[in-house]
């Protein structure tokens, strides 16, 4: 990598550095009481240009540049604070106060942030906030920089892309704990920081911890393109769904001509498909999406700003850089397709494309976030599904009960530990990963087994460019070496988004978590009436599945159950009861009492996060 690479170029290294007006404070942010949220300082050991060996020379670039931190000015009236969380805050000096964009993951971070601003810019009350999209990096924060009484009052403006309350919850509720559990493995959460652990995000350095919440937008842009001025400033917002996020948008500033790209164009290989899990994004929309804002502000674009990462400077250089990353999405995007329709299988595919000549050697083009590996496993899923083709592979027996006959056939797991051991010297570490994977997945107490595993990951993790995949490899080896950390359960919803969601959405949460055997052969027909949305429902259970009809009433209904969508939010949080709601009046039943408490019994309680994933579900 490190000869292969043009590591004399440095622009970058410029570029995330100009404009700085004071970094991040302490490099740390920590609440009221000392407990720390962010710390810049666990990153010190990223000091210079020798690169251990335990990184790849690629990413301990991309390690160094993501560590530029504080309070950046980008041209007069804009200001990026980077380096306070994963993503940016974007600031833009109205007439008469801020428009703050992408308000980071946490409160708490976002709020010094927005300090850290005031104490080197004149202090201006925030007049609006935008959320460029519906991931969490770019909203989470938003009660840390203004207040939602001012929004209801019509103080405050909080404006985003169509279709984001939907994304939001889409994206987070339904499968929100799983995804949350593989996030660990995607950012190295609780890894070590440290030439042998988490070096970076590939976005960023991490995520920042604190207290994440939403407030509603109060303005949504609906159409493709939609210019509005605030607050003295025109903004010219184009949409662009179903790329990076489901709901996304793009902005130009023409008076300032600045172009932001939100998270659509940052200075890598982003993900079709992040490890964490998401439904498949669609890399030729999003291709078309950089072609069109090329189209409409390349020729008057003097800097392009995203929300992660530093700015890129000048007309041309602008240009380069977006076409650069739209002919990335296509080419990978096309590239699949055409091997598809040789009637290739995905890790095929995966091994036979890598960037082209004119991409390969741009830095800005390099994944460190996502990998061309894993994005065409992702073109291929979106296209023709998990399943290859290949009748053999239709009917598999489970991981557990394959990997026990495997195992056998192969003669016992000494033999294979043996012969893994062995190519484990010759350096084929991708082979003694997935053969050892069987050994303990047939027994997950063989130490042995996993040792070996843990060592062939830890290489695979010193060798990956992607952040992501370091952080996996890396998180793999530490699981299978010490087991799984014993986190405390917790909300994988927050209030805020519980609120946020449809009674649709809401009811669909609480279908998820029935139990089928205990529903078995029951049915029942449950009336429910939100007062404070004004809202009736009619929920069904039968053939052990949980169907609802949001507008409806049912004559024929066992129960009809009176409150507010509020109290069944508390009851979901773990801060109150059905009995407690029942007995205090917040809750009340028409009808047979006895069976909404019954349905509510169907339900699992909330699952715990630390699942097991190098071993069997369930071991
Ligand atoms: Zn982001």
């Amino acid at each position: 990598m490190a000869a292969k690479l043009p590591f004399g170029d440095t622009a970058a290294f410029e570029a995330a550095k100009r404009g700085l007006i004071a970094p991040v404070p302490d490099g740390m942010i920590r609440t009221a009481n000392g407990t720390v949220l962010w710390n810049l300082g666990e990153y010190a050991f990223i000091d210079g240009e020798l690169v251990p060996a335990t990184v790849n020379p690629s990413l301990w670039r991309m390690a160094r540049l993501n560590l530029a931190n504080g309070l950046f000015k980008v041209t007069d009236r804009l200001y990026q604070l980077r380096g306070f969380d994963i993503s940016n805050m974007t600031v833009i000096e109205g007439d008469t106060g801020l428009i703050l964009i992408d308000p980071l993951v946490t409160a708490e971070v976002a709020r010094a942030a927005l300090a850290h601003y005031y104490t080197h810019r004149p202090h201006k009350p925030v007049v609006a906030v935008i959320y460029t999209h519906s991931h969490i990096d770019h909203y989470g924060g938003v009660r840390g920089v203004i207040d939602e009484d001012d929004v209801k009052a019509g103080k405050v403006a909080v404006i985003a892309p169509d279709g984001f309350m939907e994304a939001v919850s889409g994206e987070n509720v339904l499968a929100g704990l799983p995804m949350a559990r593989r996030a660990q493995f995607q950012f190295g959460t609780m890894l070590p920081r440290g030439p042998r652990g988490q070096v970076d995000a590939g976005l960023g350095k991490g995520i920042a911890r604190g207290t994440s919440g939403l407030i509603a937008p109060s303005l949504s842009i609906v159409q493709p393109v939609e210019e509005h001025v605030i607050d003295g400033i025109r903004i010219i917002f184009q949409l662009a769904p179903e790329t990076e996020a489901p709901a996304e948008m793009h902005m130009f500033y023409p008076e300032l001509g600045v172009l932001n790209m939100a998270e659509n164009a940052c200075p890598l290989l982003h993900n079709f498909i992040p490890l964490r899990g998401a439904v498949a994004r669609d890399p030729r929309i999003w291709a078309k999406y950089i072609g069109d804002a090329i189209a409409l502000y390349g020729n008057d674009t003097e800097v392009l700003i995203g929300q992660h990462h530093w700015p890129t400077w000048g007309r041309e250089a602008v240009l380069d850089h977006l076409e650069a990353q739209r002919d990335l999405y296509k080419h990978i995007h096309d590239q699949t397709l055409r091997y598809m329709n040789k009637g290739w299988r995905p890790t095929e595919i995966a091994e036979a494309i890598d960037l082209p000549p004119g991409l390969a050697e741009r830095w800005s083009v390099r994944g460190y976030y996502g990998s061309v590996n894993h994005n065409v496993k992702a073109v291929y899923q979106r296209y023709l599904s998990w399943y290859d083709g290949n009748p053999c592979n239709l009917h598999p027996l489970p991981q557990a009960k394959a990997a026990a006959k495997l195992v056998e056939y192969m003669g016992g797991a000494a033999a294979v530990i043996a012969r893994a051991k062995a190519d484990f010297a010759k350096g084929e570490y991708r082979w003694v990963a997935q053969v050892m994977k069987e050994v303990v997945y047939a027994d997950p107490a063989n130490i042995e087994a996993r040792t070996v595993c843990a060592d062939a990951l830890e290489q695979m993790g010193y060798q990956a460019e992607s952040a992501t995949w370091r952080n996996a490899f890396l998180y793999g080896a530490q699981e299978l070496r010490h087991g799984v950390f014993p986190l405390p359960s917790r909300i994988a919803v927050s209030a805020d988004t519980l609120a946020g969601l449809t009674s649709d959405v809401f009811f669909d949460m609480l279908a998820i978590r029935l139990d089928a055997v205990k529903a078995a052969g029951q049915s029942m027909v449950v009336n429910w009436h939100f007062t404070d949305r004004d809202e009736t429902l009619v929920l069904t259970l039968k053939h052990s599945t949980l169907t609802h009809r949001l507008g409806e009433w049912s004559s024929s209904a066992v129960a009809s159950v009176t409150t507010t969508r509020r109290t069944l939010d508390e009851i979901v949080l773990g801060r109150t009861t059905a009995p407690h709601a029942l007995a205090s009046g917040a809750l009340k039943v028409e009808g047979d009492a006895s069976r909404p408490a019954a349905l509510l019994a169907m339900l699992d309680p909330p699952s715990g996060l630390m699942f097991n994933v190098l071993t069997p579900s369930g071991a």
